[in-house]
């Protein structure tokens, strides 16, 4: 026995919620011994979420669930957005294991459902002087779209209709108008246009108002549109029969022609990359948006995130409050968030449901191949029309490469948005205690990079300029490198006991902190274990310190060394 959560992708239409609902009531009562217990939940949009259907189902003991995804075709929700809810679900219950069910298309009982449905509609008028328009959603996936063809040819076999073409409402063609059209120059007389939906929506609405225009326009012809399949029967078994599949582990899906997994004419960008969130432009307020929940007083402020716009974000130095506010809105508006290792990764568990993440620290590295391959992620997303947020630690542009994304972008034609953020260059030295300038004692503070050794030939950083100042230096990426660039400091005329302040993990619980002297720092830090991300201050700004590492919760911390 296995329970099953049935997953909606959700919808802004409330008849479309409480057929969903009723569809998961009635698959509960049809339900054979095999069935465990049921739950249904939404992705995004409409309540219940996802996350409170496996919640319960986890509550009632069930460890070991089949997840379906509510969808006639396998596009950008089946491939990529449920799959990415179910595995923070798994996060969110470890132990929890689940096998994911086909999705429902093509199958005798739909194609008999939507018979039915055309049969309502015709009244009683002949087959053979009817032709149907099979209206599906239509999807950048030619697999999906193929689907739908596949189905038109399903439902005319047999059944006596003088023929059946497909035409999409949304991102395919041809359109509701354009099929209309084609049929009309075929010579049809009377049209029965049925939707290749499950439930009510904004396009199935859609679907009806182009067909209204159309027949308006050609008073000659009969058009008339065909019910939903809708909560009924044949739809709860079909969902029973997918769940025992499932369960049997037997998922006879075609992924022959799958655009991301064989290389099809026009989509080479799908080719072997992760299926990701899915925008589509025709939904309402303009796709997967956070809008939709906010209630209608929420108003945008500052620049919102439009589809196919990358964001680069800077995130502070952790912890998760220390974002801007105009950098916590547009990741909030994002459907993709690539997140750097040293972001402020708490904010990813505040993400809506159904938001893609992509861990740039886990993008194979190498000296430049890492980042190139962010930058195409970034361009193949926006690309996609997906609303992208780079979210980045600290500043983007203090040593964040930034800038290199921002001109990938450009050469791609992609906008972006920039969202400076808080510096841990600053902010490390301040949140423990440490001003970076103060009147009378630092007029200047200096930002460098220590990834490079002083003596490195590729090294800009002018150190003997550096050990002449009197100001304040902050050393980033400099862990491995202090000890010889104190001792270039002093070689250059720093005073061996200027004093330094090492501070690890700013802005994190686990900050910590060690204060030293210049001629000594190197030696002392390797054997106190600094490790990174950490930042050295050196100057007499450091001799101003106030006590401890201050957190917004107390001051100091059990680790503080210092
Ligand atoms: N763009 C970032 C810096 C990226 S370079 C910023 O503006 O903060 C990475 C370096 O930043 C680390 O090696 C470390 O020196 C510093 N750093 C980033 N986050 C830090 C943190 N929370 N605590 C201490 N140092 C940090």
């Amino acid at each position: 026995m296995t329970a099953l959560v049935i997953v909606g992708h959700g919808t802004r239409s409330a008849a479309g919620v409480d057929q969903f609902t009723a569809l998961v009531d009635r698959v509960r009562r049809r339900a054979g011994g095999d069935v465990a217990d049921v739950e249904g939940g939404f992705i995004e949009l409409s309540r219940p979420p996802l996350t409170d259907a496996v919640g319960a189902l986890v509550g009632r003991g069930h460890r070991s669930l089949v997840a379906l995804p509510l969808v006639l075709t396998a596009a950008g929700h089946g491939k990529g957005d449920i799959p990415a809810a179910m595995a923070r679900e798994q996060e969110r219950h470890p132990g929890l294991t689940y096998r994911y069910g086909r999705p429902l298309g093509p199958h005798p009982l739909l194609h008999t459902a939507l018979e039915e449905r055309i049969d309502a509609a015709l009244g009683g008028d002949d087959r053979a002087g009817t032709w149907v328009a099979l209206i599906g959603r239509g999807s950048t996936d030619p697999d999906a779209n193929a689907e739908v063809a596949k189905v038109a040819r399903l439902l005319w076999e047999g059944r006596g209709y003088a023929g059946v073409e497909p035409g999409f409402v949304s991102l395919a063609e041809p359109s509701v108008p354009a099929v209309l059209e084609r049929l009309r120059r075929l010579g049809a007389r009377r049209i029965v246009v049925a939707p290749y939906f499950l439930f009510a929506g904004v396009l199935p609405d859609r679907i009806a108002a182009r067909s209204a225009e159309f027949a308006a326009a050609h008073p000659d012809l009969d058009v008339r549109v065909a019910d939903l399949i809708g909560d009924c029967d044949a739809l709860a078994d079909l969902v029973l029969e997918r769940h025992a599949e499932a369960r049997r582990g037997d998922i006879r899906m075609n992924c022959d022609t799958c655009a991301y997994r064989v290389l099809m004419p026009g989509f080479a960008d799908k080719l072997g990359r992760p299926q990701t969130p899915h925008d589509h432009p025709d939904d309402p307020v303009g796709g997967h948006g956070h809008h939709h929940h906010h209630g209608p007083h929420h108003h945008h402020h500052g620049p919102g995130l439009r589809p196919g716009q990358v964001a680069i974000v800077g995130g502070g130095p952790g912890p998760d409050d220390l974002i801007t506010v105009r950098g916590k809105a547009l990741l909030d508006a994002a459907d993709v968030v690539v997140a750097d290792r040293l972001a402020p990764r708490g904010l990813l568990a505040g993400l809506r449901p159904g938001v893609l993440v992509v861990d740039a620290a886990k993008v194979p590295r190498g000296p430049s191949m890492g980042q190139d391959t962010i930058n195409e992620t970034l361009v193949a997303h926006a690309r996609a029309g997906r609303r992208v947020v780079r979210l980045k630690g600290g500043d983007p542009y203090v040593f964040g490469r930034g800038h290199e994304e921002v001109l990938a972008c450009a050469a791609a034609g992609v906008p972006t948005v920039l969202v400076p953020g808080v510096s841990s260059a600053i902010a490390a030295p301040a949140l423990a205690g440490v001003p970076v300038t103060h009147r009378g004692v630092a007029h200047d503070v200096t930002v460098v990079s220590g990834h490079l050794p002083p003596d490195h030939p590729e090294s800009l950083v002018d150190w003997p300029a550096l050990g002449r100042g009197r100001g304040t230096l902050v050393l980033l990426m400099a862990v491995d490198t202090i000890a010889k660039i104190a001792a270039v400091l002093v070689e250059y005329g720093r005073a061996p006991d200027t004093p330094v302040l090492v501070v690890q993990d700013a802005g994190h619980p686990a900050q910590w902190s060690l204060s030293s002297r210049l001629d000594q720092v190197g030696g002392l830090a390797e054997r106190a274990g600094v490790r990174p991300p950490a930042v050295f201050v050196v100057g007499p700004v450091v001799a101003l310190r106030t006590a401890g590492d201050g957190h917004p919760a107390g001051t100091g911390t059990p680790g503080d060394a210092s």
